[in-house]
């Protein structure tokens, strides 16, 4: 059996939507198709043809720097045509829906739809409208499932596997996509999570989902292998949450003192944007022997290369079935 083969038999949704729900083996199977293209992004010749006469609509309704140029590079990696939809010069600003978007991009075709909007559900109910594959972009403070992704990638290229280990997601859980793809995706995987916040950013009621919940640093970061930051989702926020800013450093933002607690050779993790001073330090988010925050930027692309890859493979059987 070839790798494609094995990619089809594994994967076969027509959507990627979410981590929740996914098996180890499909997580295995995404994971192992990154890795074959990291490689090939650091060689001069970057270009494949596999998705040539393809195209891809990025459709982000919220501000994003890393998911949209890495899915645009690569969709074009891949030989793909790519249309990035900037949503502030669309139609959407002349009052169009959310669903009317969706449809009128669906009459055009499009082979893949990538899709970040701030409603949590949004591109799930989306997906349900049109013809092509979706990818979710990040849905409000519910799943981001590429940054998962990249995330184990980038863990499983460093320690060499996600099963027991011990990661801290730390920070702002509660209004973050970030975390809840990964509490699924480490769970799923055999690792341990730990949440670290002040009772204003836990969700409640997040222990069913299998994590063990600290409100203290010290505490929460004794012993771990990984440690991921999070940023403050202050567009996402109404009301106050903490103190002040000052006051959320001193006790939730990661320093070389809390980071002691951790394991010597600990990995910082931040899935960016980082706000410098406030979740984390800006000497230790430069230190390039324990953070591999740029790495994860790295794993960005391929992670995005393979969800494209394996999306069109799955719409040629589904067209292939449909002759
Ligand atoms: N870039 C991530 C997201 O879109 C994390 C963040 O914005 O803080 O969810």
């Amino acid at each position: 059996m070839n790798t494609n083969e094995q990619t089809y038999l594994c994967y076969h949704r027509r959507h990627l939507l979410g981590i929740e729900g996914l098996t180890p083996e499909e997580i295995t199977i995404l994971l192992n198709r990154s890795e074959t293209h990291v490689q090939q992004n650091r060689q001069a010749n970057k270009k494949k043809s596999v998705l040539n006469g393809r195209t891809i609509i990025n459709l982000f309704f919220e501000d994003s720097t890393r998911t949209r140029t890495s899915f645009e590079l690569a969709g074009k990696r891949l030989g793909g045509d790519v249309i990035n939809m900037s949503v502030s010069t669309s139609s959407v600003k002349k009052g169009e829906t959310l669903i009317d978007t969706a449809m009128t991009l669906n009459a055009m075709h499009p082979d893949v739809l990538v899709v970040r909007h701030p409603q949590s559900g949004a591109v799930s109910l989306l997906s349900e409208k049109v013809n092509c594959a979706v990818i979710n972009g990040g849905d409000g403070a519910h799943e981001h499932p590429t940054q998962a992704l990249l995330d184990a990638l980038t863990i499983r290229r460093r320690l060499g596997h996600l099963s027991g280990l011990v990661i801290a997601i730390c920070g702002d859980v509660l209004h973050s996509r970030v975390a809840r793809s990964n509490i699924h995706l480490l769970n799923t995987m055999g690792a341990r999570v730990r949440l670290i916040a002040p009772v204003t950013l836990i969700p409640s009621g997040i222990e069913h989902l299998g994590v063990e919940v600290f409100h203290n640093m010290d505490e929460g970061l004794k012993d771990v292998d990984i440690v991921m930051m999070l940023r403050l989702q202050r567009e996402r926020m109404q009301g106050n949450f903490f103190p002040s800013i000052r006051e959320y450093f001193n006790f939730f933002g990661l320093d070389e003192a809390k980071l002691a607690n951790a394991k010597d050779n600990a990995l910082i993790m931040h899935p960016g944007p980082m706000n410098r001073g406030v979740e984390i330090d800006s000497d230790l988010a430069d230190d390039f022997g324990r953070s591999v925050i740029r790495e994860q930027v790295e794993m960005g692309v391929a992670v995005r290369m393979a969800c494209l890859e394996i999306l069109t493979e799955n719409l040629d059987q589904s067209e292939g079935s449909n002759l």
